[in-house]
């Protein structure tokens, strides 16, 4: 059977440090951190630069939204267009039009595997274990994914191989777990607020953070803590065993990254039955190996940031050889056509970007076009069943292409 092949790969961004001011068309998309002012997202976030009074507040004092958003096209020579979204911005189009490009076109749109292998051995004498060029490179083969799909009309779960299940079900990433509840979702998880330079009243603030929403949210509702790389094995241990008595689900990214050995520690140390996740920071198929060695209960690479879907069905193999459970960070469409074809993700997140939570926004709105978001807290999968990941880009929305090749 004879496929098309890629005739043009182009990158374009929007928002992020060098976009265009005062347009307002460059709040979130990908970059789902570049919100606008009070939001719960940006809200006195416990960070690793929480400790430094002038970035203690807000994030995006410290530049978290300084990449903005990444849009890789890809087009077949029958003029079939596939595309993706990641965090990566301007510094990403670069690599994608003046380096990946060389691997891209002329091939067929069915050498996903092929183009992935020689992008990872491409970079890795500048990718180092993740970060942007790993954005970068995950973007490429989402929108390689997005374009098989859409030339062969199939969604992209059934060319992994078909749904394990009728439907997703979600927990709500956000500051009120309690309106989650009311949306139908399983659970929600809460940012820290405070941190290990805060000291056991940090500890007591966020304990008390959790103790309130487990009074408003009954029993057996899922509560849980993300961290955001912000403690040590001390303190995490000490605010873990705090919040035992509200039955904390799990306590996420505690630790920064590369503490391999202090995830290994933290997992050994809180309390029976608490699990212990991380992984949204980590990029490499072998970051994952060694973060599966340490015992965490939840692996959650983000499938924009890892290394692509490519990548992130090898990290779902591996912990499934372990009896870990994968459960990607966000990602929305690019997780949703992935997870419901592992045996080992039973359950998904959702991220709120509405500013106080009270309603249910899109996670890359404005820049996709037919965004789902659960109904009752869930996504069946019949609203996957459109080519490629079954999303356009918006229009509307104004990007600019800044290199060519
Ligand atoms: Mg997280």
């Amino acid at each position: 059977m004879s496929l098309p092949n890629i005739k043009a790969v182009r990158a374009f961004f929007m928002g992020g440090a060098t976009a265009d001011k005062g347009k307002g068309k460059g709040k979130g998309g990908a970059d789902y951190h570049d919100q606008g002012s009070k939001h719960w997202i940006d809200d006195h976030i416990a960070t690793p630069m929480s400790k430094y009074k002038a970035y203690e507040q807000s994030r995006q004092s410290f530049g978290i939204n300084v990449l903005g958003t990444l849009v890789v096209e890809v087009e077949a020579d029958n003029g079939v267009k596939g595309f993706a979204v990641s965090t990566g911005g301007e510094m990403g189009c670069f690599i994608v039009e003046k380096h990946l490009n060389r691997f891209i076109e002329g091939k067929s749109v069915s050498d996903i595997k092929l183009i992935h292998d020689q992008m990872i051995g491409g970079t890795m004498y500048y990718a180092g274990s993740g970060g942007l060029v790993m954005n970068t490179i995950s973007c490429v083969d989402l929108a390689l994914w997005d374009l098989f799909g859409k030339v062969v009309g199939l969604p992209v779960y059934r060319l992994l191989g078909g749904a394990v299940r009728d439907e997703l079900q979600f927990y709500a990433t956000g500051a009120r777990p309690d309106l989650a509840k009311g949306f139908g979702f399983i659970g929600g998880k809460m940012p820290t607020h405070w941190g290990p330079h805060d000291g056991d009243a940090g500890i007591r603030k966020d304990a008390a953070m959790v103790a309130d929403m487990r009074e408003k949210c009954g029993p057996d509702f899922w509560l849980m803590l993300d961290c955001w790389m912000s403690q040590d094995v001390n303190y995490a241990t000490k605010l873990a065993h705090a919040c035992a008595p509200y039955n904390l689900k799990w306590i996420e990214e505690c630790l920064p990254p590369q503490q391999y050995a202090g995830y290994a520690e933290l997992k050994r140390s809180v309390p029976p039955g608490m699990l212990v996740t991380t992984g949204e920071h980590h990029g490499t198929l072998q970051s994952f190996q060694t973060l599966s060695e340490t015992g965490v209960d939840i692996m959650q690479p983000d499938v924009g940031w890892c290394g692509g879907l490519t990548t992130l069905v090898e990290i779902a193999a591996i912990a499934k050889a372990r009896g870990q459970l994968v459960v990607p960070h966000g990602s929305s469409v690019y997780s949703h056509h992935a997870v419901i074809t592992f045996t080992n993700s039973p359950f998904s997140e959702f991220l709120m970007t509405s500013p106080d939570c009270a309603t249910l926004r899109p996670q890359f709105d404005p820049i996709l076009v037919g965004e789902p978001v659960p109904e009752g807290g869930r996504i069946h999968k019949s609203v996957l069943d459109k080519p490629g990941f079954g999303v356009e880009l918006n229009p509307a929305c104004e990007m600019k292409r800044p290199y060519t090749h």
